[in-house]
């Protein structure tokens, strides 16, 4: 009798009284992509929904319900004639109701066993989707395992079958009663914890009482060079916070050419899942990702608690939330000694940068950012008139916020005061922080200064920071370099052919003024071969230059002309100014060390 017939003579059978949801995902069909699930469901009460969340992972509705291939309620063998069978009745795109068979005169029966199985298909690598195919598998659990809305909080069961020879599997959660398998307290508990397998390496160390396990994936790195970006960032956030909020923490690496695709991380309560191209920047990713233990799964703004899995969770605090946890990136680089001091005031310089490219910065505030990451998922959202980074503005403002506190109280206090109050006045307290609100007051409290002002300008309100005047509390210079270049107006791309195509065409440049469009075709000059020579030669054309052009557009042939314009390059650099005074010199000191007082 095999697994599947035992569950089906269970069907509407009374479940027991500690009764938990189980999960049973088959990896048979690894190469074509297709996790086959099935969801056994005790103590079914008529009408019970079930539902698939439309985001995870990513600030952004991803549907996952449309990788989804053959959702169906599996039913009993021998079907009772004089009952209907039970049905799954659609209500919307993510969500369908459990219609349980109801004989005449007589109540549905309460507490039945109902099983669903599906297939969902996901090949997409990263740490912010979930994949399977021949080399492994990675899953955040949230985008393939449906849910009852209504019974979140009940533990449940998870065994994977049909593991491919060779494949271990990895998840930051207790171990089942079976071979491959996991319990979870709840289903949030579950989907904020994913897995992996496959035939990867691993390794693991203790740091202040914690055990750290890390899953590599991938080739091209080096163990002792790993090691040392992980125990390095491990013992300075631990000491920062006052020591670990976990027993156990996993760090989900994919190193090397493997995956192709975009890097990044992804926070969970107990573990982080990074892709990146090297050691180097899976270590910088790693710092910003462990603060995240801390800053946003456990100090945490009450706008994302509860996880809303139907639709859009907007939250004004992702400038603290990411941006101030960037903010630590960067300064646990810096204080473990991963980072030299110059390439931290390198990395504050570029973030300057950043936000003065983008002309959004004067009509988009780091509130309004965080409200709009649902945004991100359009490309026209992100160009920079548009839309600045929460990300980035966070960090710039959680340096200055640091750099102001410190000036204030002479160095006695600092913004990591402000995160360990939030930790012991939230995270500790099982409380959840209102917004920039509840931010501002802890900064008050611990600087025993009035941040209306501060708040109101920088976090909510779009005004130019003055970046001088916070830098010149720590003796610090901001430095402009401005740089001619030339621009056509345009982004020439190369075609199959010698010609080229415009694409980028910026608005209110000469180019536009002279008539040339997106998409147009610049046939070569004579003597060109390839397009790669022609794109050369747009290349060496210098500012005022008359430009005339052979374009083809449709069947047409026309010539058109303009002056070759320029565009400023501002650069900015930081460095110490030569004669600090005594209270410059003493807050630049604490701020690089992480240290106040004297
Ligand atoms: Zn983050």
């Amino acid at each position: 009798m095999s697994a599947v017939a035992t569950l089906l003579l269970a069907l509407f059978a009374a479940g027991p009284a500690s009764a938990t949801i189980k999960y049973r995902v088959s990896l048979a069909h690894n190469e074509e992509h297709l996790f086959q699930v099935e969801m056994e469901i005790p103590n079914v009460a008529q009408g019970t929904e079930v539902a698939m969340p439309v985001w995870n992972a990513l600030y952004q509705v991803r549907d996952f319900a449309v990788r989804i291939h053959d959702l169906q309620l599996v039913q009993p063998a021998v079907l009772n004639l004089s009952a209907p069978p039970a049905i799954l009745l659609a209500v919307n795109k993510q969500t369908w109701r459990i219609v349980l068979p109801q004989s005449q005169g007589s109540a549905a029966p309460q507490g039945a066993t109902v099983i669903l199985r599906y297939s969902i298909e996901w090949d997409d690598a990263g740490p912010f989707n979930s994949q399977l195919d021949a080399h492994h598998a990675f899953v955040n659990f949230a985008e393939i395992l449906l849910y009852l809305p209504t019974r979140r909080s009940e533990s449940t069961d998870l065994a994977f079958t049909d593991v491919p020879a060779e494949w271990k599997l990895v998840a930051e959660l207790p171990s089942g009663d079976e071979p491959n398998s996991f319990s979870a307290e709840s289903y949030d508990a579950l989907v904020d914890a994913p897995l992996e397998a496959g035939k990867f390496s691993s390794f693991s160390f203790d740091n202040q009482g914690a055990h750290f396990r890390v899953a590599v994936d991938g080739d091209n790195w080096n163990k002792r060079n790993l090691e040392d970006y992980l125990r390095g960032i491990t013992s300075y956030e631990l000491r920062l916070m006052g020591g670990p909020p976990f027993k156990e923490y996993t760090f989900f690496l994919h190193i090397g050419p493997y995956p192709e695709v975009g890097g990044g991380g992804m926070e969970h309560a107990n573990c982080t899942a990074i892709s990146a191209p090297s050691v180097e920047s899976a270590g910088a990713i790693a710092a910003h990702e462990f603060f995240h233990a801390w800053n946003v799964k456990r100090i945490r703004p009450q706008t994302l608690e509860p996880v809303d899995y139907s639709k859009e969770q907007p939250t004004r605090a992702l400038w603290f939330a990411e941006g101030v946890t960037s903010t630590y990136g960067a300064y646990t680089l810096e204080r473990a000694g991963l980072w030299t001091k110059d390439q931290f005031y390198g990395d504050l310089a570029m973030q300057i940068d950043d936000l003065e490219s983008r002309p959004a910065r004067r009509w988009e505030s780091a509130e309004g950012s965080s409200l709009a990451a649902w945004l991100e998922k359009y490309d026209d959202y992100n160009t920079p008139g548009r839309s600045i980074s929460y990300y980035n503005k966070g960090q710039l403002i959680g340096v200055f916020l640091d750099l102001s506190i410190r000036d204030a109280t002479d160095n006695q206090k600092s913004l990591d005061d402000v995160l360990r109050a939030m930790n012991a006045e939230y995270a500790k307290a099982g409380k959840f922080y209102d917004e920039s609100d509840g931010i501002r007051q802890v900064v008050e409290e611990v600087s025993g200064g009035d941040y209306k002002s501060f708040f109101q300008r920088f976090v909510s309100g779009t005004d130019e920071i003055p970046y001088q005047t916070f830098l010149s509390a720590a003796g610090l210079e901001l430095k402009t370099q401005t740089t001619e270049s030339t621009d056509l107006g345009f982004r020439p791309e190369a075609q199959m052919n010698k010609s080229v195509m415009v694409t980028n065409l910026e608005p209110g440049s000469a180019a536009e003024a002279a008539g040339i469009r997106d998409g147009d075709i610049i046939l070569p000059p004579r003597d060109k071969s390839s397009s790669k020579d022609t794109i050369e030669w747009l290349a060496q054309r210098a500012a005022g230059d008359p430009l005339v052009l052979r374009i083809r557009r449709g069947g047409q042939e026309l010539e058109l002309s303009f002056l070759v314009s320029s565009h400023e390059d501002r650069q900015y650099s930081i460095s110490e100014i030569s004669h600090p005074s005594e209270k410059q010199r003493r807050i630049r000191d604490g701020w690089l060390h992480g240290a106040t007082g004297q």
